[in-house]
């Protein structure tokens, strides 16, 4: 005999998670099951990310999905109720656009832009950039744009906490992969999963990179396909004497610190630099000659008392793309019953708080209220409509 719920979503990563607790916030008080194949999260991307959140877009519904999440994840901590260990600590340290001459007038454009849609960014200045970044070789860059109320969080502990408020509000975790969704006519009428079936008129697509193989499982096409990214984490020899923001190099490397958890460990960087020629697939092969071939040389470059660095651990994950870059959020045109919280393109840590409100808000009410996710619908894969928002690539 299959149970049933008011609410099924399937993926129990940081979107998933969200939804479930938004949901609970907004006051819905049915059964909310949130499915999840994987309790360990050895390939979610939630547990793989890099853990930036920044506010600099073109776009003004981008921005004011972050600067909700900012707010969110400031408190988050709190929230939560969790160990020292397994705190969340959004650092809001700054994201540090470096502008050289090859990018300055495309920084120059994309910071006014940004700026205009209300984005809390500045134009720092060599000087300003020197007092952030001491020891940075800045021979080649002429600005930079920063954002001082972005930063990062440990994105394990976000997924923890998600996870956690969401459970602590009532909702429900199964274990299962979900293989089935059930249809009569147009309307969704339950999900299957192993052995188990579960009747409700309400699914919510969170299966991140899955989401284009979950929604085929609907009947219905979602253009989201994951491509492959790649990080590496560095021990730095020594406490650092500073702490640094978000750096992102003209070269595209980008590093961020990882402050020791425990008494003992070291000071840590992580590093990104994505490869735009990535095939699509589900690829999660770290590429160590990566490191060697464009990391290092771009990195000492920059920062030159970082030479012989090596890293510690490299591992690769999966982003979640769409066509335009941007996310897909609302409901489905063929497929009643059918909401996406999906295609973040590489976001999503940075997106989540703010789609689960809005997702709540679009199942309890009909229409997302405080966040407008009106651009992000379906439908502009349809009419051509596409996004575009030069800070998203
Ligand atoms: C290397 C890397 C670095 C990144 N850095 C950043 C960053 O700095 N800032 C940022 O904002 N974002 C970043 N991202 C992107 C971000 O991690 C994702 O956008 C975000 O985690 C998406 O969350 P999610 O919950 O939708 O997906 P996921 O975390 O992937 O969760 C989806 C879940 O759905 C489950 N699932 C899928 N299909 C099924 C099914 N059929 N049945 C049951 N369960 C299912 C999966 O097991 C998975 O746990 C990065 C991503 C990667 C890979």
């Amino acid at each position: 005999m299959p149970s049933t719920a008011d609410i099924v979503i399937v993926g129990g990563g940081v979107v998933g998670s969200s939804v479930a607790y938004h949901l609970r916030e907004a006051g819905c008080r049915g059964r909310i099951v949130v499915i999840e194949r994987d309790d360990t999260y050895a390939r979610a991307s939630s547990n793989l990310a890099m853990g930036g959140i920044r506010q600099q877009f073109t776009l003004e519904a981008n921005v004011r999905m972050v600067q909700y999440s900012v707010d969110f994840y400031r408190d988050l901590d709190r929230r939560a109720v969790t160990d020292t260990f397994h705190r969340v600590n959004f650092h809001q340290r700054g994201y540090l656009f470096l502008a050289d001459a090859a990018c300055a007038a495309r920084l120059t454009r994309r910071y006014d832009a940004m700026r205009s849609v209300g984005a809390h960014v500045e134009h720092i200045s060599s000087d300003e950039i020197r007092r952030r970044l001491p020891d940075a070789s800045l021979d080649d860059i002429e600005f930079g744009v920063f954002g001082p109320e972005d930063g990062y969080a440990n994105p394990k502990a976000v997924l923890r906490a998600m996870r956690k408020i969401a459970e602590d509000s009532g909702a429900e975790y199964i274990r299962g992969d979900v293989r089935t969704i059930h249809r009569s006519n147009n309307r969704l009428t339950g999900v299957s999963f192993g052995t188990e079936s579960i009747d409700t008129p309400v699914v919510v697509n969170a299966a991140g990179p899955f989401a284009g193989q979950l929604a085929g499982l609907a009947g219905v096409a979602l253009p989201v396909f994951p491509v492959r990214q790649q990080l590496f984490r560095c021990d730095l020899p020594r406490r650092w004497e500073y702490r640094f923001p978000m750096v992102i190099d003209p070269s595209g490397l980008h590093w961020r610190h990882d402050d020791p958890r425990v008494p003992g460990q070291p000071d840590r960087i992580v590093l990104a630099k994505t490869n735009h020629d990535e095939t699509r697939g589900e690829n999660f092969t770290c590429d160590d000659a990566r490191w060697p071939a464009e990391f290092y040389p771009s990195l000492v470059r920059r920062m030159p008392s970082f030479a012989g660095l090596t890293p510690a651990e490299g591992w690769a994950g999966l982003y979640e793309m769409t066509p335009d870059h941007n996310p897909i959020i609302g409901t489905h045109p063929d497929a009643d019953g059918l909401f996406l919280a999906n295609g973040f393109s590489g976001h999503g840590l940075m997106m989540a708080p703010a789609t689960g409100k809005a997702i709540a808000d679009l199942i309890t009410v009909g229409t997302s209220r405080t966040i407008d996710v009106r651009d992000f619908a379906f439908d502009r894969f349809r009419t051509g409509t596409l996004l575009d928002d030069d800070a998203t690539l």
